[in-house]
């Protein structure tokens, strides 16, 4: 069965949950669906960047098997989404749950290569892979599009998937931290304690 890597991640509370709770419930969620997780990180916090004043983040990340296509996977997250509160959000706007698919068994899907004028590797790109789409209209990218530049995630991978290597990159979490993320947002997300043990 393929392995799949999640990342989780909340910011604000529901009517009955904290944050913390609302990681838990995405967990639970996940494993009455039968897509079982193998492990789960500690909690991460860390400041939220997006517009205005906005609580703490707290993310986790978890490796689960699953039977389910990428596409149908993406399915049951929306579903649990929306089952936490989740209504739709702003672009890097404050969140109850959001569930991203870091790593589907080493899939690639809509990414391309891109060179600016005269061959140069567009910014930002390593080695000029850049994921399609931008923003909202995002298709599903596989790796994730952008956990190369999120500490919140890299922390929580490295925690739990020592072998892991980004399937295009082919580097490890840490080294993806080391040459993507800022020292300051390194040091800004903090491990806390376990929430879910398998
Ligand atoms: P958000 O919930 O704000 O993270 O955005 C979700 C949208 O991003 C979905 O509608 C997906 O189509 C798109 N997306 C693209 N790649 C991924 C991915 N690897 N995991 C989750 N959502 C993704």
């Amino acid at each position: 069965m393929p392995n799949v890597l999640l990342s989780l991640g909340s910011n604000t509370s529901s009517i009955t949950l904290n944050s913390v709770g609302l990681l838990t419930f995405g967990v639970d969620e996940l494993m009455q669906a039968g897509q079982m997780p193998l492990i789960v990180s500690s909690l991460y916090r860390s400041p939220a960047v997006g517009p205005g004043y906005q609580p703490d983040f707290y993310n986790a990340a978890a490796l689960i098997k699953t039977s389910l296509s990428p596409l149908k996977l993406l399915k049951l997250i929306k579903q649990i989404e929306h089952a936490a509160g989740r209504r739709g959000a702003l672009f890097w706007g404050p969140r109850p749950l959001d569930i991203d698919i870091i790593d589907y068994n080493g899939q690639v899907l809509n990414w391309r290569r891109s060179h600016g004028p005269g061959g140069v590797v567009a910014p930002g790109a390593i080695a000029g892979w850049r994921p399609l789409g931008r923003g909202k209209v995002r298709p599903l990218t596989l790796p994730h599009g952008e956990m190369q530049r999120r500490v919140f995630v890299l922390k929580p991978v490295a925690e739990i998937a020592h072998k892991w290597r980004h399937p295009l990159f082919k580097l490890d979490a840490n080294h993806l931290m080391a040459l993507c993320c800022s020292p300051l947002a390194i040091r800004a997300t903090e491990k806390l304690e376990k929430f879910w043990q398998v």
